[in-house]
């Protein structure tokens, strides 16, 4: 389905962009594929064009904590603030903002100590986003459950933009993106579809490929660069988990991998390691549902280990509930995450006691 952006929000946010002095674009707590893309997309665009009429505007990149190292290749990953190790300029950047745009998630919650401030600041705020049911905290939202990812929204108010502007220009034969934004926009595609293998049918979305390709993506590229540049730890701890820590519950169609903090230090475990290891199951035939839980040490002061749990499912089989009602999460019907603080142990207790209730039992 074609993404309709409504052409009043398109105009006010066209103007708040054109007025703002000090732009911050944010994006979620552990950044994937689209949230690195989406915000880095409307990176490069602001930087690139002129629908600026301040010439001394700052426009700063800023995310919660730390991105996998897998996409260290992103162009402009360089100028990305992280608020876990940059809090002191980041703060000050955040108290300075005029704007925010806020790209691929529905909750200030989902940006941490950002989300706080953001709040608190009566700066107006742009949200370009596909999760559900978003909180009501922009002053304009773009937000299309519909949509494969925030990067297939973000491709298409780039778009209108320059499609309003190309009329004015003699260059209305050239491609509609420059190769930098059109190279982020196809990671974002790329990694919130599984490489197009879910979500993933609709015509519209191979018409935006298509005009990436002409605006210069090496869209292979791309993909060995996400997905093939592992460290040998990484592809072993991903064997560890499949071989020995994957459980079967045969009668629920589900599948549970449980990693603690000392194996994922066995592995020299990295941020982004565990990626994609909770799909893996579902690659089972009768395997619907699959849930992953990962230990992160107490951070200092605290005194419990956060559980961090994903949850995916295949076809009429929501998670989300699950997710929101017994692990303070939520997300999307088949793909959603959730923590709770405690151990490994104690979640396994709580995981197994709740199943019962939010997996459908079929034969
Ligand atoms: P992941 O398992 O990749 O961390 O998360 C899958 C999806 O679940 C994310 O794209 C996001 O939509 C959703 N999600 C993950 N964690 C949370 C959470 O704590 N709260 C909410 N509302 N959604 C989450
Ligand atoms: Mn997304």
């Amino acid at each position: 389905m074609r993404i309709e952006l409504d052409t009043t929000q398109l105009e006010k946010a066209r103007t708040l962009i054109a007025q703002a002095n000090c732009i911050i674009i944010t994006t979620h707590m552990a950044p994937d594929g689209d949230a690195m893309g989406s915000a880095l997309a409307m990176y490069h665009w602001l930087q690139s064009t002129e629908h600026r009429t301040q010439r001394t505007d700052q426009i700063s990149l800023i995310v919660p904590n730390a991105f996998p190292e897998f996409f260290n290749w992103m162009p402009g990953v360089e100028h990305i603030h992280v608020f876990e190790k940059e809090q002191e300029l980041c703060k000050s950047l955040i108290d300075k903002a005029d704007l925010f745009i806020c790209t691929d998630f529905n909750d200030p919650k989902r940006i941490g100590p950002i989300g706080e401030k953001m709040v608190a600041s009566s700066a107006p705020k742009i949200l370009i986003d596909h999760h559900l049911n978003p909180v009501d905290f922009a002053d304009v939202m773009f937000s299309f459950p519909e949509a494969t990812s925030a990067s297939e929204i973000v491709y298409r108010f780039i778009t209108e933009d320059r499609f309003a502007e190309r009329t004015k220009t003699t260059d209305a034969e050239g491609p509609l993106l420059l190769k930098d934004i059109a190279t982020c926009i196809y990671t974002g595609l790329m990694t919130d579809t599984g490489n197009f293998s879910f979500n993933s049918t609709s015509c519209e979305l191979y018409e935006i490929i298509a005009e990436l390709i002409r605006a210069g993506i090496q869209k292979d590229e791309i993909y060995n660069a996400v997905f093939n540049q592992y460290s040998t730890d990484r592809v072993r701890l991903t064997g560890y988990a499949l071989y020995r820590k994957m459980r079967i519950y045969p009668d629920y169609h589900l599948s549970l991998i449980t990693l603690s903090a000392d194996e994922l230090d066995r592995y020299h475990y990295k941020v982004g390691d565990t990626e994609g290891l909770v799909n893996m199951p579902l690659q089972i035939s009768d395997v619907y549902y699959s849930v992953f839980m990962r230990e992160e040490r107490a951070k200092p002061g605290t005194p419990k280990s956060r559980i961090r749990i994903s949850f995916r499912s295949q076809g009429d089989r929501p998670v989300n509930i699950w997710a929101s009602e017994i692990f303070h999460g939520g997300g999307h019907a088949n793909a959603s995450g959730g923590e709770i603080f405690g151990t490994i142990e104690q979640a396994v207790q709580i995981f197994e006691k709740t199943m019962q209730k939010y997996v459908k039992v079929e034969s």
